[in-house]
């Protein structure tokens, strides 16, 4: 069967290609929509752009998607990409690992890439008969949520930066000691390459650390997907006590550098990328954060507030002024790996990832972008399962455990139907949840039997799709 979808799929892309050497000038002017899809690293960014993808293509599983139940999408293709220096997003190589006959999770996002998807439509409303079929090229826009949060950098100079980011550390894991070794250093020295790049080793490595353990907001961003930069003077500063900067020392050095970051790399990532989007998925992994306990949260939740201020810059701002009258009129909030959950706790899931982007969402909307909250799985791994324990029936996903290959049911705990009995400990700053423990674990990806015309399982990706791109179809 899944030689017959594969084939498929090969299929596609040859017309696809064929058709654009056909009609260049007519995909010229035919309508674009621009979908950026971000979130922090691991969110599920890759998994759900091959999910969707395949899915748009085999439609079958995407009753939700209104134009498609109705049979107005009358194909869908890859195309060439309108970006030549773009990296075009590896869907073959992706959609292989998740769809093999031992599927594995693909590989994650590390830098930006798009790729192009164009839907051949029937015409919409009484004179869809007559008008004959339309394109639409849906441009999948791929890019690191770490580079978005870089937007905070922007309004700060290197020392009110350095000051923030020296008292975040004293309280996260490993930040202790990267802090005494900044807080030791001769700033005012010659700068000394050696020096500046153990420094810039040591606070990357301590950003790392605090991302495993949970924590969100470690920019600048690039410091831990640096692309193509890595190495580079851009990326090798660190943040230092506050003092005065002498010529040619370390720290005015530093100043320098962070300054060349914001003008040389954050800036133009806005300028080239998101200034372009009409539509914008925000994928969050709010179930690994809870796991991760109330700090986790609260730096999500601060952490979505920030990076959602550039979607509501003001008209002064520098990226208003960038934006123009350019703006993303959608914004879909997704809580990902809700197949990690019986679907009687979604409803939980859906209203945690409101509350976490409650405020945020607020001024978005005010901006007059619609927004939505959800929580989907945009590639089904577990199968649900009901038993009887102790008296009780529990609800488990069952699904093969990614560690060792077991099959096992897991249940990862009761989420609150309150979403303010996770939010309040954690805007307060509480070390664990009171009386409730949070599991995650990682399955992997289920063996696929696809029937052709269907793509891969999945939870609300077709709810998804339809917000983002349904009143484009
Ligand atoms: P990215 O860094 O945002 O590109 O994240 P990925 O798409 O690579 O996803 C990171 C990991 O999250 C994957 O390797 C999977 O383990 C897990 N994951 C992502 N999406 C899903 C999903 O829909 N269901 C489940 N069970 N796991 C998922």
């Amino acid at each position: 069967m899944r030689a017959v979808v594969l084939g498929r799929l090969a299929d596609g892309v040859t017309r696809g290609i064929e058709g654009f050497g056909r009609s260049v000038s007519e995909s010229f002017f035919d309508p674009t929509l621009r979908l950026g899809v971000t979130g922090l690293s691991r969110a599920g960014k890759t998994v759900f752009i091959t999910s969707l993808i395949a899915n748009l293509i085999d439609r079958g599983r995407m009753p939700q998607l209104v134009a498609a139940a109705e049979g107005r999408v009358l194909s869908a293709f890859l195309q060439p990409q309108p970006d030549d220096t773009l990296p075009r997003f590896d869907f073959e190589t992706h959609y292989a690992a998740l769809t093999a006959t031992d599927p594995h999770w693909p590989e994650s996002t590390r830098a930006v890439s798009e790729l192009r998807l164009s839907l051949r439509l029937r015409g919409a409303g009484i004179l869809g008969g007559v008008t004959g079929p339309r394109t639409l090229h849906l441009d999948i826009v791929d890019y690191p949520g770490e580079w978005l949060l870089d937007l905070g950098l922007m309004a700060k100079s290197y020392q009110e930066w350095s000051d923030d980011t020296l008292a975040r550390m004293a309280e996260r894991p490993g930040g202790a000691e990267a802090q005494a070794a900044l807080a030791a250093v001769d700033a005012n020295a010659k700068l000394d390459e050696t020096v500046a790049q153990g420094l810039a080793h040591g606070f990357t490595a301590y950003l790392r650390t605090a991302r495993a353990a949970g924590f969100s907001d470690c920019t600048p961003g690039r410091f831990l997907l640096p692309g193509e930069m890595a190495g580079s003077p851009v990326l090798t500063f660190a943040p230092l006590p506050p003092g005065r900067a002498k010529r040619g020392s370390l720290r005015a050095e530093f100043t320098r550098r962070y300054d060349a970051y914001k003008s040389k790399v954050v800036q133009p990532f806005f300028r080239d990328h998101f200034a372009r989007l009409d539509r914008q998925v925000v994928l969050v992994d709010a179930l690994g954060a809870i796991h991760d306990g109330p700090r986790a949260v609260e730096d999500l939740r601060r952490t979505l507030a920030d990076t959602l201020g550039a979607f509501r810059p003001g008209a002064a701002s520098w990226l208003g002024r960038l934006l123009g009258a350019r703006r993303v009129d959608r914004i879909l909030f997704a809580a990902t790996k809700a197949d990690h959950l019986h679907h009687t706790q979604h409803a939980r899931l859906t209203a945690i990832m409101g509350a976490l982007v409650q405020d945020a969402r607020r001024r978005a909307d005010f901006a007059g972008a619609r927004t939505e909250a959800m929580s989907i799985a945009a590639l089904r791994a577990t199968v649900e399962e009901t038993r009887d324990h102790q008296g009780r029936t529990l609800d488990l996903v069952r699904g093969r455990l990614l560690d060792d290959g077991r099959v096992a049911a897991f249940y990862p705990g009761a989420l609150p139907e309150d979403p303010g009995v996770l939010m309040a400990p954690a805007r307060e700053g509480a070390e664990a949840w009171l009386d409730a423990d949070y599991q995650v674990m990682r399955f992997a990806p289920a063996k696929q039997t696809l029937k052709p015309g269907e793509g891969p399982p999945h939870i609300r990706l077709d709810r998804a799709a339809q917000f983002l791109i349904g009143d484009r179809l």
